[in-house]
């Protein structure tokens, strides 16, 4: 297995990282992790983009354009073969003696990429999977994509040791995102998704979906909805890059609809798979 750090393809036992860099000591730091369908990297460009407004918003400046570190990224999928999963890339602020104040400018970003096979959850997305409901603690800068997942973490093991796939969370009564997907409900045939501010990351996947609505004249309505809201829809699902369009069947023990994965998210699901293969090819 190859892997890149600091620009360099190592084999993955001969990567180093210091004891003093800032994403081990901070997480002051990027990241992105894109999929990988036959090879080929599937909205590769959106999510570097959205790297380099993250490293931006964190006043943090790449050593790479997206298109270069496109390439660079897929050097390495080719490099190690890899047919379907995902790349993950990190940039952080570097390594210098401990000190919250920002290294000066000599200090470069450390930059990590490796890859993973990852299968289709194929079955998951079949029959739906199980959330719990927990307080969104994170802090108010969550449309960046940052190293820094306490919050995300703690919410997620509550899911797992609950045996549910994810875990929703609310601010109050109003719903934002999921600990590692964004939520969507649908309610009489309409989509509902938070809007993207502050208080979600505005997922590649939830942007392709709301594209395919676009196109296809599925109605959608970007804005903040309730637990009621939640706790009353027909349908709900999560999105993301591992996850494609998840449907979510039991939310917090009740069954969400009939219990079933729903008309809309089944639509949704098939029309994501041919966005898939018509980027990446089947
Ligand atoms: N929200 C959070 C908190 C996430 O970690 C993710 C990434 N898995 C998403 C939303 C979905 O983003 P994307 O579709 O770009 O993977």
């Amino acid at each position: 297995e190859y892997v890149i750090v600091d620009g360099e393809v190592l084999d993955r036992t001969e990567a180093k990282v210091d004891i003093e860099d800032r994403g081990y000591q901070f997480g002051d730091g990027v990241y992105e992790v894109i999929r990988v369908y036959n090879g080929k990297m599937f909205t590769g460009i959106e999510h570097l983009k959205r790297l380099a407004e993250s490293a931006e918003k964190i006043r943090m400046k790449l050593p790479y354009s997206p298109e270069e570190l496109l390439s660079r990224m897929e050097e390495l999928i080719s490099k190690n073969e890899l047919d379907t999963g995902t790349v993950y890339m990190q940039f952080t602020r570097g390594t210098s003696p401990r000190n919250h104040v920002f290294p000066g400018g000599n200090v470069a970003p450390t930059f990590v990429a490796y890859t993973r096979k990852v299968a289709r959850p194929v079955d998951p997305m079949e029959k739906g999977v199980r959330a719990i409901l927990d307080e969104d603690i994170r802090w108010l800068r969550c449309d960046i994509k940052s190293l820094n997942l306490l919050g995300n973490l703690l919410s997620k093991q509550k899911a797992a040791e609950a045996g549910c796939f994810e875990a929703i969370l609310h601010r109050g009564e109003t719903v934002t995102e999921g600990s590692h997907s964004n939520i969507s409900i649908v309610k009489d045939g309409v989509i509902i998704t938070h809007q993207a501010d502050n208080h979600i990351l505005n997922g590649i996947t939830r942007q392709k979906v709301l594209e395919i609505c676009r196109n296809e004249g599925i109605p959608f309505e970007e804005r903040a909805y309730t637990l009621d809201e939640l706790s009353s829809a027909d349908e709900v699902f999560s999105s993301g890059t591992t996850v494609e369009v998840m449907p979510v069947v039991e939310v917090a023990g009740k069954p969400v609809g009939n219990g079933q994965p729903g008309t809309v998210t089944r639509k949704l699901q098939t029309l994501f798979k041919t966005e898939i293969e018509r980027q990446c090819g089947n």
